[in-house]
């Protein structure tokens, strides 16, 4: 297992930061989590796009360029044995002269790079279950912030209740879920909240709406109430790391038919299709 960071490849249990590391003191920095195929990373522009909007949301001066991203990134891959892989990126403020919330004038950001095995099941769907819960999570969920309590607390008790996932919702619209964004269909037509600073803007969810449109399905990015949720014919996660995840189960109510429904079915088939027009 070789790490990246700050321009060095060391073995994982080698690097270090200090404890003055904004990161560490106050979860000051971004995320991304960038699947790899075959030894290529997937939609690669898209998570260094959405790395950058972040940094520049916080002030944080993006380390490098794209280019030199993709190096990082290329060299990471190598050195980990290529295959399918699972980066998580992590860009933090950098290391302060010591613990004042008031940004110390010249920072150096800490750059921190890891692989580890991409566990997705190629051949057939997994189906999960989640749990409804309040969405008790910051005004800018938009940023892939490094800080998640929230997510932690609602993922947590997710599991606790014996579920795979927690979906959110604030005032009674369905947010995302706490690793996840969520879709839903009704009478075959695709539903997904709208894109706002409540929820991440998911990679893998850009990817689905353009494949369910290439399909011919209607894509509505619009509120979704819990009762909406409840009563739709399939319900389903997208992330990175799930790509699309069926759940058959909220709160112990059945979803549609309890299985994977069949508009989840193509669009998985859509998605294994598309990754391999890209990295063969
Ligand atoms: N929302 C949240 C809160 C997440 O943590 C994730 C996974 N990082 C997503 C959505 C899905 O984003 P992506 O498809 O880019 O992995």
């Amino acid at each position: 297992d070789i790490v990246y960071l700050n321009g060095e490849l060391l073995a994982k249990k080698d690097a270090k930061i200090s404890v003055l590391d904004r990161g560490f003191l106050f979860a000051d920095g971004i995320y991304e989590v960038i699947p790899v195929y075959n030894s290529t990373p997937f939609r690669l522009k898209q998570h260094l796009d959405r790395l950058s909007y972040c940094l520049k949301q916080l002030n944080i001066i993006n380390p490098h360029s794209d280019i030199e991203w993709k190096n990082i990134i290329r060299t990471l891959i190598e050195r980990n044995g290529g295959g399918h892989l699972s980066i998580y990126l992590q860009v933090t403020r950098g290391v302060s002269n010591d613990r004042n919330q008031v940004i110390d004038e010249v920072m150096t950001p800490t750059v921190m790079l890891l692989a580890s095995p991409l566990l997705v099941n190629e051949e057939s769907i997994e189906t999960a279950s989640a749990t409804l819960l309040e969405d008790i999570r910051w005004q800018h969920c938009d940023i892939k912030s490094i800080a998640l309590l929230g997510n932690i607390m609602l993922r947590n008790k997710a599991q606790q209740l014996g579920c795979d996932e927690a979906i959110l919702h604030r005032d009674n619209l369905v947010t995302e879920g706490s690793t996840s964004n969520v879709f839903m269909v009704k009478f075959r037509e695709v539903y997904t909240p709208p894109q706002n600073q409540l929820i991440l803007g998911g990679i893998t969810r850009d990817v689905i709406i353009e494949l369910a449109e290439e399909s011919g399905l209607k894509v509505h990015q619009e509120n979704i109430t819990v009762d909406d949720l409840l009563s739709a014919d399939e319900v389903w996660i997208s992330s990175s790391s799930r790509e699309i995840s069926p759940i058959t189960q909220i709160d112990g109510k059945i979803i549609g038919s309890g299985q994977v429904g069949p508009v989840a079915n193509v669009l998985h088939s859509e998605f294994q299709a598309f990754k391999k027009t890209l990295i063969n």
